[in-house]
């Protein structure tokens, strides 16, 4: 389901174009390629201040990874997604956009799959009842995550990998039985790379989305994240702006070393300016002909995973816990999510949602296999876990794959980071592998289209250093 205000390139036929300018005004024009948090945010925040922007993306719909699908006339993330309490940035969004009311505060059940039993880890005490570990390890396993949280200088941890630093907290029984399980089911051939600062966030945020009592809260937008992505878009419309749906930037117009619009299948967009949200490896292909080869390699030195995940409609729950980790890396995914222990299953007309998700390279036979084998792999998996299951129980079943779903942050990862000015003048560059010391996620993606909005809009506005315009 798209906003209604935004246009398809299906239904446009455009060849050449330049947005909204055609009102004899010669206010700058900005081309914002991809629809995502990143790509909406900007194009929001370039709209309020007056400048022209048309967004390009894609997809039939914005939202981007958080993009939804349909079950049961309720839109639902292809990618499970939630908040957590301090994500400040989605706060203030919908603050903003009067959509506050919208969002819903829920406690949520953790748990941790190990040794084939499930254990709940929602809370310190569940952690001093974790049988896998001898006591003094469960109180380790406390105190690294006491201790993480304390953290406030982030730059030395730059020099440890995650594993090196995790040992060093918790000790290696610690992290033979909880860390590494989860580091390897995460990031598979990339495990023993992902630096201490990758982590240290992870346990930083999650830890700290909690109420009094120790015990989890996470966030959600009723009707889906997808819908506050239209929200945004709805609003960048109000004030001028264009969203095209269906409309894949296929280069870049540059000439002189400058930016002078974006190509696409049905024709140019001339712009003064162009802000690129994509993955590193997009635009590593669509700027390479315009830069030497050694910035196009410096795109192409972060690593992404890919992520599949199964979707599954159950006629009945599957646990009462809401994020199951899987400590097992020999299975197919990594993680059980129940989505209606958290946003209720009535929602989606009595149906329970589980996703099972894996992050793995683009070569890794569950990411190439049809959605059929896919199903069929998983489900013994499954049954092995919650002996009680039965196929019969699936009523309906999706999987859905993103190709660059989670960039490898490596030792030293703020020196591998580009700049938001790219080396064509003009062209900037702000997307989720910018994201650093924190990992990506919806918050952030907010955060930095925002930011990059209102400089670039700040720039625009001004006489003397308006971008050169297209002829
Ligand atoms: C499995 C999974 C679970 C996640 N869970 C959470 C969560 O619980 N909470 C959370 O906050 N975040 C979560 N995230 C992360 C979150 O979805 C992303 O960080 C965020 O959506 C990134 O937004 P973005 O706009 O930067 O990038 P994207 O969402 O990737 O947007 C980029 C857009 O560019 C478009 N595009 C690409 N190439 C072109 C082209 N050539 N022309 C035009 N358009 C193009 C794409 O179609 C896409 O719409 C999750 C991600 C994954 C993969």
């Amino acid at each position: 389901m798209t906003t209604p205000t935004v246009r398809s390139a299906d239904a446009s036929g455009a060849t050449s174009d330049r947005g909204h300018v055609g009102d004899g005004e010669s206010r700058a024009h900005v081309v914002v390629i991809g629809a995502g948090f990143t790509g909406l945010s900007a194009a929001w925040e370039l709209a309020r201040r007056g400048v022209s922007v048309t967004v390009l993306e894609a997809d039939p719909e914005v939202g981007g990874l958080a993009g939804t699908f349909e079950v049961q006339g309720e839109r639902l993330e292809k990618f499970y997604h939630h908040w957590f309490t301090n994500d400040e940035h989605v706060n203030d969004l919908v603050a903003e956009l009067g959509v506050a009311d919208r969002v819903v505060y829920r406690p949520t059940r953790t748990g941790m799959y190990f040794a084939n039993t499930v254990f709940r880890m929602s809370s310190p005490v569940d952690v001093l009842r974790f049988t896998p570990l001898r006591f003094v390890d469960r109180l380790r396993l406390g105190i690294l995550a006491l201790r993480a949280r304390g953290v406030k200088e982030w730059k030395p941890l730059e020099e440890l990998t995650a594993e090196e630093w995790l040992v060093r907290l918790g000790g290696r029984e610690v992290f033979r039985v909880v860390w590494e399980p989860l580091l390897h089911g995460k990031f598979g051939p990339f495990a023993s790379s992902i630096s201490a600062v990758w982590f240290w966030n992870k346990l930083k945020l999650r830890g700290g989305s909690r109420d009094k009592t120790g015990a989890e809260m996470l966030a959600y937008y009723r009707g889906g994240f997808a819908a506050l992505a239209d929200r945004l878009a709805e609003e960048v419309v109000r004030l001028g702006g264009e969203i095209q749906t269906r409309r894949r930037a296929t280069g870049l117009r540059v000439r002189d070393g400058v930016v002078r619009g974006v190509e696409t299948a049905t024709g140019t967009i001339e712009a003064d300016a162009v802000l690129a949200t994509t993955s590193l490896p997009i635009f590593a292909d669509l700027v390479q002909p315009h830069t030497d080869e050694r910035y196009v390699a410096s795109l192409r030195a972060i690593d992404y995973l890919a992520n599949v995940c199964l979707v599954l409609e159950l006629d009945r729950s599957l646990s009462s816990t809401y994020w199951l980790n899987v400590n097992d890396p020999g299975f197919p995914f990594v993680g059980v999510i129940e989505h209606t222990n958290f946003e209720p299953a009535s929602t989606y007309g009595g149906r329970h949602i589980i996703y099972l998700s894996k992050y793995l390279p683009e070569d890794a036979d569950l990411f190439t296999m049809s959605d059929d084998e896919v199903l069929d792999y998983c489900v013994p998996y499954l049954e092995r876990m919650f002996p009680e299951f039965h196929r019969s129980w699936i009523l309906a079943a999706h999987v859905w794959r993103a190709r660059f779903s989670q960039p490898i942050v490596t030792r030293h990862y703020s020196a591998m980071i580009p700049a938001e000015q790219t080396p064509v003048e003009g062209l900037y560059l702000t997307t989720m592998a910018q994201v650093y010391p924190e990992d990506r996620g919806t918050n952030y993606a907010i955060r930095e289209g925002r930011r990059v909005g209102v400089q670039l809009g700040e720039l625009l506005q001004r006489p003397s250093a308006t971008a050169p315009t297209a002829d």
